[in-house]
Parts: C-alpha cells; structure tokens; sequence
C-alpha cells in the first residue's frame, strides 16, 4: 500500500482534504495541534458559497453532505443599518446579503463543522500532535512532532492556518501584510432576556453598526444564528441559538499590550469589546454584556500578499487553504477557498492514477491554479473590508513575515 498523504491541521480545509482522500479510498493521516476538547471554544459561524458548497459536494459523500445541510443554521436575511447610538435604517434592504445569495449560501458554525466530520474519521485522525517540521528523503517526507514521535508519508499538506509551520519551512521568505485592523468575535446565547432588550429588528438576518462620521470608530456585525434542522440530527448536538457578532477596531485604539491581537485570552477580549462600546446604546451594548466570554477571542486581520509570488513546487510537499493564502475575512472567502483549494487537490491526486504517481508537475499545476484563484479571492476580501469594515487599502499596511 502507498504511504499516505499527511495532512497538518484539522481546520475547514484539512478536513475537507481527509474526507476527500477517504471518498477516494487513497490514504491519509490527519495531524491536529488541538485536544478534541478544545473545539468548543472556537466558534464562530462561517458563510459557505458557490465555491465551497461544490468543494463540499465533490469531497463529501452523499450522506456526509445531507448531514452538512442539516447541522447549517438558517439562511440568513436582510438586517438593519445602525449607528452606535441605536437609531438604525431599517427601510428594506439597508444591509445584509446581496439579492439570491440566500439562494447559494449555507451558514455553519465552525466547532460544528468539526465536530460533525472530524466524528467520521476516527483512527485516521490524530489529536495533539503540533507538527513541528519536516524532513525530505529520496521517496519519503517525515514529518516531526512537538511529542517527539514522527511519521512517514508520500506527500505532507500543510492545512495549519495563517501561523503555518510548514509555510515557514517551505517558504521561509513568504511575506504577508498586518492590516492594523484587530476583530473581536463572539457569541452571545439568544435567551428571551437578551431577545427582551433587543429591538425586534435586530432578531434576524445580518445587520452592521457603524459610525458614519468617522470611519475609524469600532465597528460590529452581529447576526442571528439557529438551527432549524435540529430534531433531524442525531450524531451530535447542535449549538443552542446565539447572536453572533465580530466587532472591528484599528490597533492604534487598543491598550499597547494588546495591539498585537495574539495570544490575548477569552476574558481579555470579552472585557474589550465591552470597553469600546462602553458609549453605545443600551440594547447594542446588551449584546456585549450579555455574552458568554468563554466563546469570545481577539486577532490581527493579517493577510497574504495580494499576489502570490511563484516558488519551485516540490513533489513531496505543498500547502493549502490560509497556510498560504490568509485573507481579511471581509468577503467570506477565507473558508471557501481552503475547502476549494482541497477538493482540488484530492481531485488532481485522483486523476494522476493515486498517490505514488503524484510528482512535481502534478503538484506544481495544483500550485499555479491555487495562486490564481487566491489573487482573486484576496482582491474580493479587500474591496468588501474597504467598504464596509473601516479597513485600509493594502499600499498602507505593514508588510511582516507572517
Ligand atoms: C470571525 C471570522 C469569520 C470568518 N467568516 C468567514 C466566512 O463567513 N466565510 C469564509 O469563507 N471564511 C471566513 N473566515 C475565514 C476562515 O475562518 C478561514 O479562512 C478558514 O478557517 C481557513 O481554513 P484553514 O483550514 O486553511 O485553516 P484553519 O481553519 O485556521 O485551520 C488550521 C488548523 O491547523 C491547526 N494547526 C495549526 N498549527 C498546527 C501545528 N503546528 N500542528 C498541527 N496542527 C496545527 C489549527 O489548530 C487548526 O485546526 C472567517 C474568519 C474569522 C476569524
């Protein structure tokens, strides 16, 4: 039997990639920094469109996508445009989806989305294992763990997000951008006291509170999230309904001990994002103080490079999804790409005859339609930023080694 494919990081995009694979029958293991437990603690709800519903279509077996339907919330309707102060335009239309996105979307709660097909997996994923680096040899890629023990594989994908350890290693140049934007993002449960203090135009859909005046006060999408298939599913539980909300900011309004957004605990940035709406109507602020802080986490808006620069493709290793393209999540592109980038792969590893027979060209053409769709997934996440979450054009963000 081939050796497998190992896939570091079970996010959106390693899963999809493992569930590809499996539909396949061709071999893999899925390596995940995060105890099982952990995932509770990491959600926030994603919109899933075109790109990603066929990436889920392609890699997902019939079954699995029935079951991906079902755990989706609601699909979500127009909302209200407000100032901080409350008043708000609630003639149609004022924000939310554009026209027949409802349509083509499907909204999931992350830590579901995980949970539902991580469950589907079992004995071929691995908990608690941060990859650490990895080793090239003549027919072989070993990766090696932060626990010491090590794998062999035909091919190594890092899935590993933004912070990616293996991009460091493979790209060790690549540069990306600090936007200065810092999002606090958070769930706060729907019970009837926060409904109670709510306007009834904030219940549903998809609303945004901006300051009109001045472009670079704190700004807050919120929106309501529950499951209507609930009682159809029965392999696991689904969230209780909740209020979802990511509050924008630019670094220079935080303390400087937190303007880094990194490593800032659930408390921290539950307390802040009280702080900054400290001046905002009561029922807005209710969202804040109602919250259940153990959901609530704080990062840095950074992103790749607009345009990827090309590289020499390896046969042995290759990334997918933020490992190499992060993106603002301002367009809701981020997720889609990862999962389009992974379907895309398990289809080019399908077609080359299996995994032995994947080489260079095959991952190198992987590579170039990668860069390709990123450049415009990237492009799309910027002009939504600009328009409407305060953010600044890419000529004056920092550039870093990301
Ligand atoms: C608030 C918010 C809202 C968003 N909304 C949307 C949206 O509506 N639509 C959309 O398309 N996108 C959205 N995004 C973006 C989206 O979440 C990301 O683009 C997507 O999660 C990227 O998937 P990924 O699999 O590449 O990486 P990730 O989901 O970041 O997964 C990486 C995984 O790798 C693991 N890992 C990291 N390092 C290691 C290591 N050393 N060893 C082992 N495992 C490791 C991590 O624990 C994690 O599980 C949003 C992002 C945020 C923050």
């Amino acid at each position: 039997m081939a050796s497998p494919v190992l896939i570091i990081g079970a996010g959106l995009g390693g899963i999809c990639l493992a569930q590809a694979l499996k539909k396949n029958s061709i071999p893999f293991k899925l390596f995940e920094q995060d105890e099982r437990s952990n995932f509770r603690a990491q959600g926030y709800r994603l919109r899933i469109t075109q790109h990603g519903i066929d990436a889920l279509k392609e890699a997902l077996t019939p079954a699995l996508f029935t079951l991906f339907e079902k755990t989706c919330a609601e699909i979500p309707s127009m909302g209200v445009r407000c100032k901080p102060d409350g008043t708000c335009n609630s003639s149609p239309g004022a924000f939310g989806p554009p026209p027949g996105f409802q349509s083509k979307s499907y909204t999931v709660d992350r830590s579901t989305f995980r949970e539902a097909f991580l469950a589907d997996l079992e004995g071929d994923v691995f908990f608690g294992k941060s990859f650490e680096h990895y080793t090239i040899h003549e027919d072989k890629v070993t990766a090696s763990f932060a626990d010491g023990t090590t794998e062999d594989g035909s091919l190594l994908v890092g899935a590993d997000g933004v912070r990616s350890r293996v991009r460091k290693q493979y790209l060790p140049e690549s540069q990306g951008l600090d936007t200065g934007t810092r999002i606090i993002f958070g769930k706060t449960p729907s019970t009837p006291d926060l409904l109670s203090k709510l306007p009834v135009e904030y219940h549903h859909g998809m609303s945004l509170v901006t300051d009109p005046d001045d472009a670079s006060q704190p700004c807050v999408l919120f929106e309501s999230i529950n499951f209507p298939y609930e009682a159809e599913v029965t392999k696991l539980r689904l969230p209780a309904p909740y209020m979802y909300w990511v509050l924008c900011t630019q670094r220079s309004q935080l303390p400087s001990s937190l303007e880094k957004g990194w490593h800032v605990s659930s408390q921290e940035s539950a307390d802040l994002s009280i702080q900054l709406t400290k001046s905002w109507s009561p029922s807005l602020r209710a969202i804040f103080e109602m919250q259940d802080a153990s959901q609530t986490a704080m990062r840095s808006l950074l992103s790749a490079m607009p345009e990827l620069a090309p590289w020499e493709p390896s046969n042995r290793v290759t990334l997918l999804g933020d490992s190499i393209h992060a993106m603002p999540p301002t367009g809701a592109m981020g997720a889609n790409t990862a999962l389009r980038d992974a379907a895309d792969l398990a289809r080019r590893v399908v077609e080359a005859g299996g995994i032995a027979k994947v080489d260079q060209g095959v991952i190198g053409v992987y590579e170039v339609d990668l860069r390709d769709f990123a450049r415009m997934a990237i492009d799309q996440s910027w002009k939504g930023g600009m328009k409407s979450f305060g953010l600044k054009p890419v000529e004056e963000c920092e550039r870093i080694l990301l």
